[in-house]
């Protein structure tokens, strides 16, 4: 048995993402000043600087592509079976807006920067689920 992993804890500016993310959808915080989409979103904006950037939260498509990846081999909390992939996916709706995530085909996927991947979503809890990461069909 290993231990329950941690739950995340929403405050008010991210409540809405994991909202969506226990709906099995991706959704990000998209500044009402500038239109951009904003990981995590802050008390300003940091494309346009607002102080009062009045999120509305949009739902991804939840593709992407890899960017960069790690394999963790030692994990640092508890409910995580080790090894396995941490991506760094660039989300398709907006270059540079960046997630982190597991990888779920597991520790030897043939992952390479710039592969496609899936948003999917784990299950930790009762109505708590992250976003993590599958790899896509490769059409390219
Ligand atoms: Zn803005």
């Amino acid at each position: 048995m290993s231990e329950s992993r941690p739950v995340p804890v929403p405050d008010e500016l991210s409540a809405p993402y994991w909202a969506a993310a226990a709906r099995h959808e991706l959704a990000i915080a998209r500044c009402s000043r500038c239109g951009s989409l904003v990981i995590p979103p802050g008390q300003a904006c940091p494309q346009c600087g607002s102080t009062d950037p009045q999120y509305a939260y949009k739902t991804m498509s939840g593709q992407g592509i890899v960017r960069s990846w790690t394999v963790i081999r030692q994990s640092f909390l508890p409910g995580f079976d080790v090894p396995f992939l941490l991506v760094d996916v660039e989300l398709a709706e907006q270059p540079e807006l960046r997630i982190i995530g597991r990888l779920l085909d597991g520790p030897d996927a043939p992952v390479r920067i710039g592969a496609p991947v899936t948003v999917a979503f784990e299950r930790v809890a009762d109505d708590v689920s992250v976003p993590a990461f599958t790899l896509a069909v490769d059409t390219a």
